[in-house]
């Protein structure tokens, strides 16, 4: 592992924040704290923790020792300096005469010592930084410490590595007792380096953000180059399928098997984010893997996203999807029994009764295939899956050289059922598409754009579709940033099968689907060349049924139900002259709405369509809006509100619809109008 230490870089920083009246300490701690948490073998999601002993001047003019120390919800990688806020250092040293501090105290009485009482919390290990006297203080759960201390002879091989250049605290749950810990071992030599905090982590320290941060480089580097020393390989499993079923075949499976039927029609799902590498495959292939994978996390902090271990599934066979789905759901079952006694086992112990969490697994492994994060949303399901990619690094080269020994269960339950630890994760109710992976296809622009931004506001994971890239890019974005953009020309059926492949590789399945892209062709019935029919029956009916087919075929894949939602148009229901080519098919993808209601009932599918009339989208262009509104001897604005609210109908009202119609779990084969009142478009 390489400094990347810079002058210009440091310089740079400290000219950057000095405006904003943040001192060279805090401006250096905040850019080694950057470089530490930029870098995935040393930091994780929220992972580690750095501080700096400065003096800053109070409201009264005096100068006050502090520490700033890194403050609960802030990345290491992107950190500013309100995610470093100060604390009273003095105050914090005299709580090394009590004998034991409740977390809560200890808590309370950090935030009681700020000097802005709007900063975050201090970091749980704040104590810890406090009591050790160096300006400058780096943790960090490095994957290659772990590795090595995370050996049955951790301990020995440690000091082997390190020698006296670093103290060796035993494993202690974070917190008071453990910040005590830390800085007797340091007297014992107050020439360290540093400290090895067995099966947690390390620090570094030194009197400037340089040194403190260029030792945890040589620290690593030393327990790297170990790992580099007399390895062997894992040895893979015998017997793995030659011909391995794909992941879009395998992840819809999974994905259903993990949704918690809530009744009538409402599932808890979750979202999933798969990885594979040859790192991985070498891991969840090897012939050892239900001995090194079901022990432990390699550093109790990671138990909070991914739980203590990894569900195991079967490799699936191609062909075979079903065995598959039944192996993988007795281990889920399997998952679940060994969530609830280990729950028990260790709270019948605990002092303190403890209210249980939800059983279900984080990651799953996949022999033949890769791993899953699970998560109740893409973004928590990429932190469990980078946890677990970073597991099977560690692990793999504490195999490679000895074998992996994780801390014991009841260690692990302290910290999963720890109040400061649950505190890291964001509470509070979730959005009602939360867990819920929509499609929208001609998704670019318009009534589509507005409803993919609908759903995403909702919670929802959403994969924009559209023929023009640039379009669903667009609208992706417009999604908050996390949607996913695809190109896909959906008259082309392989393409519609690609597109959906692709989404549910990303979020694991598929629960809603908008089939909204359309175009409007004209010509007199009569006359039409059969050619423009033609083509307007390609996108304006059969893309409908090809993007319908492949949603069931998820759907089903899933079991757990679904929502269909069409596009139609007033146009199906009443004939605008001239406009045959497109009110035909049209109406036959009205019709096609109700039979996939009919025949998808009992797979829990509802379909359902929106009647809209008259938007300023693709379809009524500009232009067509001006010669229309000529045409009539109307303004633009009353042509546009011509309907029996004289109101304009967006595509957000529209959007509103498809939502609405997304959420009801009790009505299918309906078509809901957003027209602001058409009497020749009404339904009934
Ligand atoms: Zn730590």
């Amino acid at each position: 592992m390489k400094s990347l230490w810079s002058d210009a870089d440091a310089d740079a920083y400290v000219a950057k924040y000095a405006p904003q009246g943040v001192n060279r300490d805090l401006a250096l701690r905040v850019y080694t704290t950057r470089l530490l948490g930029g870098d995935p073998r040393l930091v994780l999601h929220g992972g580690g923790n750095t501080s700096c002993k400065t003096d800053v001047t109070d409201l009264l003019g005096e100068s006050v020792e502090v520490l700033c120390v890194k403050g609960s919800g802030w990345d290491m990688g992107d950190i500013e300096p309100a995610g470093l806020p100060a604390v009273r250092l003095a105050p914090l040293l005299k709580l090394r005469r009590l004998d034991r501090l409740a977390d809560e105290d200890m808590v309370d009485f950090q935030r009681g010592n700020l000097l802005t009482s709007s900063s975050p919390n201090p970091s749980v290990e704040t104590l810890l930084h406090a009591f050790l006297p160096h300006r400058f203080i780096d943790h960090t759960h490095s994957t290659a410490v772990l590795s090595l201390t995370d050996l049955p002879d951790g301990d020995a091989i440690c000091r082997e590595v390190f020698g006296t250049k670093m103290g060796y605290v035993p494993y202690i749950m974070p917190g008071f007792d453990l910040a005590k810990k830390a800085a007797e071992v340091y007297e014992q030599d107050p020439g360290v380096e540093g400290l090895i905090l067995l099966k947690h982590g390390i620090f570094t320290f030194g009197a400037t953000a340089r040194e403190a941060y260029e030792r945890m480089i040589a620290m690593v580097t030393l327990a790297e180059q170990r790992l580099e020393k007399g390895r062997k390989p894992l040895v893979a499993a015998a017997g793995l399928p030659r011909n391995p079923a794909t992941l879009a075949e395998v992840a819809p499976v999974l994905r259903g098997l993990l949704a918690l039927d809530r009744g009538d029609g409402a599932y808890q799902r979750w979202v999933m984010d798969f990885r594979a590498s040859p790192a991985i495959r070498a891991y969840v292939d090897g012939a050892e893997l239900a001995r090194y994978s079901q022990q432990g996390v390699v550093t109790p902090d990671h138990t909070i996203r991914t739980k203590n271990w990894p569900v195991l599934l079967p490799a699936p066979e191609a062909g075979k999807l079903e065995d598959w789905a039944k192996g993988a759901e007795a281990a889920i079952a399997a998952f679940e029994s060994r969530y609830h006694a280990y729950f028990a086992r260790n709270n019948a112990r605990a002092t303190i009764k403890k209210t249980e969490l939800d059983p279900m697994p984080r990651v799953a492994l996949v022999p033949g295939l890769g791993l899953f994060g699970i998560g109740a949303s893409a973004k928590d399901a990429a932190i469990a899956a980078d946890i677990a990619v970073n597991t099977v690094a560690c692990i793999t080269d504490a195999e490679a050289i000895g074998h992996f020994q994780a801390l014991p269960e009841n260690d692990l339950f302290e910290l999963e059922y720890w109040s400061l630890e649950q505190a890291k994760l964001g509470k509070g109710a979730e959005k009602p598409f939360a867990r819920q992976v929509v499609v929208v296809t001609g998704g670019g622009s318009g009534i589509g754009a507005a409803t993919a931004k609908a759903f995403a506001k909702d919670g929802a994971e959403v994969a924009v579709l559209d023929r023009d890239p640039e379009a669903a890019t667009a609208a992706a974005k417009a999604c908050g940033g996390k949607a996913l953009a695809l190109s896909c020309d959906v008259t082309d059926p392989q393409a519609v099968r690609a597109a959906f492949d692709a989404v549910v590789e990303r979020f694991g399945g598929i629960d809603v689907v908008v089939s909204n892209a359309g175009a409007a062709w004209q010509g007199t019935v009569g006359t039409v060349d059969d050619a423009v029919l033609r083509r307007s029956f390609e996108l304006n009916f059969f893309a409908h049924q090809s993007v319908a087919q492949n949603a069931v075929r998820v759907m089903t894949a899933q079991g757990s139900g679904g929502a269909l939602l069409f596009n139609t148009s007033k146009q199906a229901v009443n004939p605008g002259k001239n406009f045959g080519p497109y009110g035909l098919p049209k109406a036959a993808s009205l019709f096609l709405m109700k039979q996939y209601a009919l025949d998808h009932g009992k797979d829990g599918i509802r379909s359902n369509a929106v009647n809209a009339d008259r938007i300023r989208s693709g379809l009524l262009t500009t232009e067509m809006i001006a010669s229309r509104s000529k045409a009539r001897g109307l303004t633009e604005k009353d042509y546009m509100a011509g309907n029996l609210l004289g109101r304009e109908v967006t595509a957000e009202d529209v959007a509103d619809a498809f939502v609405w119609l997304a959420r009801s779990s009790k009505v299918t084969a309906c078509t809901v109008t957003v027209d602001g009142g058409n009497i020749e478009a009404s339904l009934r």
